[in-house]
């Protein structure tokens, strides 16, 4: 463990990636001629632009996250540490000849490119994020690459600010903060939370002039779909070519081992090939890279829904290449089950919303295809051919078109069969169910028998999605008395005045379904593997109305009173754990804990994208 000033620094983007063609060197950032990083611009060429963080007039440390602060390898009383605070606020920038004289990296931002509901957008890139360095880890797991990468979120204005300012507000900042570490610590993939910032005197027009703030984040990467779909936009072949190369060489590499996830999936099924006209062995790594890619998002994805986890703003620019969680706006966790639901009150169609969410990561995904046909259209043979390099000639056109789709159309069956496994494995979890009862080449029997009818009653009775969970974990089904139970613990709130289903039709369905259930119960218990769902369902979740009133605490003390922030990061930091909760603030915490019964106007709440 470490103070984050010494620990090694490296930034291997830009080793791979070419820069900014009007800052070619990190020389012209540091003169910054004419204010030319921090000014709205379409790059001709590069993928990223150098740049320092806007110095800003007043920083105020508010908080630190202690398990993000053990996973980046610092030491827990960094959080006194002022050179700390001055990283992770990007103060320590202001002074130039310190960064260099300690040997950091010059930061950058990233260009992207992205479709936005269902739109390309042309250019977008971190229009307010600054990227400073990554750091090793220092326990990697062996499965995900061993560096994470650190970047101030709110950092100023960027080449890719577009018509914004380069903020972002303590409101969103707060959610993104508590979400991402949230999410970390019910087990799905997502981009982690060091450090949050106050910037006391910088305002920003929103919702009325508004206080902003940095969130300090780090993740193993942050390319996105969306950074493939600006190379093919430009029609730049070999930055598509350089992009993937990164990728698969720096991401997808793992102690020396590729493609760790497709080579899982396809160890288990086979068939994906067998009635293709590709063989397994004639996949190049642009292939293996793509499919690494669509697993790797299945299956984030997979566990999203199981959680009921909602991303409102799921466009190609917040897909992440590593299938993390990523950029989280109007985001929520679904209090109760419900398809059409859609946390994003601009989302009129509900294209992200919970019923049609596999689906649209499966379209961007569709997307990054189109970006890496000529890649994956090209075969052993083509990519070995040296004039491939430099033009696609027309005779190859058709062959490379055909292979493409082939590609795209099996990165559809893998993506379709990883998806499944991975949410009947995750409400299998949550059921406490074993899963030696999954069939592997066929984990879609268990949808149609346990997981399908437990969603029919869920809606029916709209009780809370989460809380469904922990109650069905501790209740005792041996006795047999199904009806009793189903009307004892899951109807006892519901009002049958108000709703349209019939009490003892509910009590049926209910009844049924738990005699099914504790029938797999039981065979479980004679079967390895069984999980434990306490592991697996949180206690707490930082439901929307909770996270509104730390906002209102902390805005409106301007970060002077930081307990409910303090409160809610020890309870959605540790979901499964109370005794990590406190002993603060008791009353506070009894009353996020009533989060099932709190009435409709706590549930289900929506927000808007300005942040
Ligand atoms: P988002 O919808 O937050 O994922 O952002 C979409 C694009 O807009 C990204 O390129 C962001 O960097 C950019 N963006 C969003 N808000 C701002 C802002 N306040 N200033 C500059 N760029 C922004
Ligand atoms: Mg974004």
């Amino acid at each position: 463990m470490a103070h984050i000033i010494d620990l090694p620094k490296t930034s291997t983007f830009t080793k791979y990636i070419k820069p900014d063609k009007r800052v070619p060197t990190i020389e012209s950032a540091l003169e910054n001629k004419d204010n030319i990083t921090n000014t709205p611009r379409n790059l001709v060429a590069g993928g990223f632009t150098w740049v320092l963080p806007t110095p800003r007039q007043e920083y105020d440390f508010l908080i630190a996250n202690p398990k993000a602060i053990e996973d980046f390898g610092l030491t827990q009383d960094e959080i006194n540490d002022p050179v700390f605070k001055k990283i992770v606020s990007g103060e320590f920038y202001e002074d130039q000849k310190q960064f260099q004289k300690h040997g950091f990296p010059m930061p950058y931002a990233q260009a992207y490119a992205g479709w936005q509901f269902g739109q390309f957008a042309g250019q977008l890139g971190d229009g307010r994020v600054v990227n400073l360095f990554e750091v090793p880890k220092p326990k990697p797991d062996g499965e995900n690459r061993d560096v994470y990468e650190l970047q101030l979120k709110g950092a100023g204005k960027t080449p890719f600010s577009r018509f914004a300012d380069g903020k972002a507000v303590l409101r969103s900042s707060i959610r993104e903060y508590i979400i991402s570490e949230h999410l970390n610590a019910i087990g799905i993939p997502s981009t982690r939370a060091l450090a949050l910032t106050y910037l006391p005197s910088t305002l920003a027009q929103r919702h009325g002039a508004e206080r902003c703030a940095i969130v300090a984040r780090f993740s193993e990467s942050w390319v996105r779909l969306g950074s493939f779909d600006l190379y093919r936009w430009r029609g730049d072949r070999e930055g598509v070519r350089d992009l993937s190369d990164y990728v698969i060489n720096e991401l997808f590499t793992i102690n020396g081992v590729k493609f760790q996830n497709f080579e899982r999936i396809i160890g288990i099924k086979k068939h994906f090939f067998t009635k293709s006209s590709i063989s397994i062995d004639d996949l190049t790594d642009y292939d293996k890279m793509y499919f690494e890619t669509i697993i790797r998002n299945a299956e984030t994805t997979a566990m999203c829904q199981a959680y009921g986890f909602l991303n409102g703003v799921l466009n190609t620019d917040n897909t992440s290449i590593l299938g993390l969680t990523i950029d989280f706006g109007p985001f929520s966790i679904m209090d109760k089950y419900d398809p059409n639901y859609t946390p994003n009150s601009e989302d009129h169609t509900a294209r992200y919303g919970y019923r049609n969410v596999p689906t649209a990561i499966w379209w961007n995904l569709t997307r990054l295809g189109e970006d890496l046909a000529e890649l994956i259209g090209a075969g052993n043979e083509l990519l070995g051919n040296p004039d491939f390099k430099a033009e696609v000639k027309e005779e190859w056109e058709d062959s490379i078109i055909k292979r493409a789709t082939k590609i795209i159309e099996i990165g559809g069956e893998i993506y379709q069969y990883a998806y499944t496994k991975k949410y009947v494995e995750t409400l299998f979890n949550r059921l406490g169910l074993s899963h030696d009862l999954i069939d592997p080449q066929n984990p879609d029997l268990q949808v149609d028998t346990v997981i399908s009818p437990m969603l029919d009653i869920l809606y029916k009775i709209q009780t809370d999605f989460n809380l469904f969970f922990v109650q069905l974990q501790d209740i005792d089904l041996t006795s047999g008395e199904y009806a009793a139970i189903a009307e004892k613990e899951f109807l006892k709130n519901y009002e049958f005045s108000t709703f349209r289903h019939h009490k003892d039709d509910l009590i049926k369905d209910i009844a049924a379904w738990l005699i099914d259930y504790q029938e797999l119960r039981e065979k479980s218990k004679t079967l390895s593997s069984r999980p434990d769902p306490s592991k697996f369902n949180p206690k707490f979740l930082p439901r929307n109305w909770i996270l509104d009133q730390v906002i209102d605490q902390t805005t409106e003390s301007r970060g002077d009173e930081t307990s409910y922030l303090e409160k809610l990061q020890k309870m959605s930091s540790n979901p499964f754990d109370e005794t990590k909760w406190g002993d603060e603030e008791k009353e506070l915490e009894k009353s996020w804990l009533q989060q099932g019964n709190k009435g409709d106007e706590f549930a289900m709440l929506q927000c808007g994208c300005s942040s």
